[in-house]
């Protein structure tokens, strides 16, 4: 697979799926890929980018952003309160709020910085235990807190259970969003981001299928 494939994929999902073309916006996931490999997806043109870990971002992207204007960064991983700052500083987009507290935090950093990332809150779709996320019985709730906290919401974000269909789980996504009015949606990955595009995804976060396989450690 390369970049161009996936665009290709996207294209084809929009259309399948009634949806206007260049619409979906796709986060090339680049956690833990060695560096060459990401300056040849920049150098392709490419500006959407997904990290998981603050320090790894940290690490790597702001070298990048002197190399390549434009540059779209996005946390998808886990936030610690104590790297709030830090992430704020870095990313343009958060797809992991997922605790009041959290989201007290980026509310005070918002006010006191005078601006603040997009941000998506995770659902825990599969109500998995060792998963990060609000479960879907407290969705309503914490969104309208983060809506009393005057945080800039984008939408909802959700990682399906790895061994369920994952179209039950983006389905549920969609309805907790529509019901609440709010307009994006980031799921789907390499193995399921066409599946996320028919059912409504805004964003899609995909980083094997162009990158190759993670080199572990
Ligand atoms: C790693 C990761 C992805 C990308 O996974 P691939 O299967 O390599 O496409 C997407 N979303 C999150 C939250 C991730 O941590």
């Amino acid at each position: 697979m390369s970049l161009q494939d996936i665009t290709a994929r996207i294209a084809t999902a929009e259309q399948k799926g009634g949806r206007a073309q260049g619409t979906v916006k796709l986060i090339a996931v680049s956690k833990v890929q060695p560096d060459e490999r990401v300056r040849a997806v920049l150098e392709q043109g490419h500006r959407i980018f997904g990290e998981n870990k603050v320090q790894e971002a940290a690490g790597k992207w702001p070298d990048f952003r002197e190399a390549f204007d434009g540059i779209d960064l996005h946390l998808i991983g886990p936030l610690q309160t104590n790297k709030a700052r830090q992430a704020m500083g870095l990313f343009n987009a958060i797809h992991s709020v997922d605790r009041p507290k959290l989201a007290k935090i980026l509310a005070r950093l918002a006010q006191e910085e005078g601006h603040c990332p997009d941000l998506f809150i995770q659902i825990n779709t599969g109500e998995e235990p060792q998963k990060a996320g609000v479960l879907p019985v407290q969705a309503d709730d914490f969104i309208a807190e983060c809506r009393s906290l005057d945080l800039p919401l984008s939408g909802l974000m959700c990682i399906p259970p790895i061994d369920e269909e994952p179209s039950l789980h983006f389905a549920l996504l969609a309805k907790i969003a529509a019901r609440n009015g709010l307009a994006g949606l980031s799921m789907g990955m390499s193995s399921d981001f066409e599946r996320a595009i028919a059912l409504g995804a805004t964003h899609v976060r995909v980083g094997s299928a162009i990158f190759g396989e993670r080199v572990p450690g």
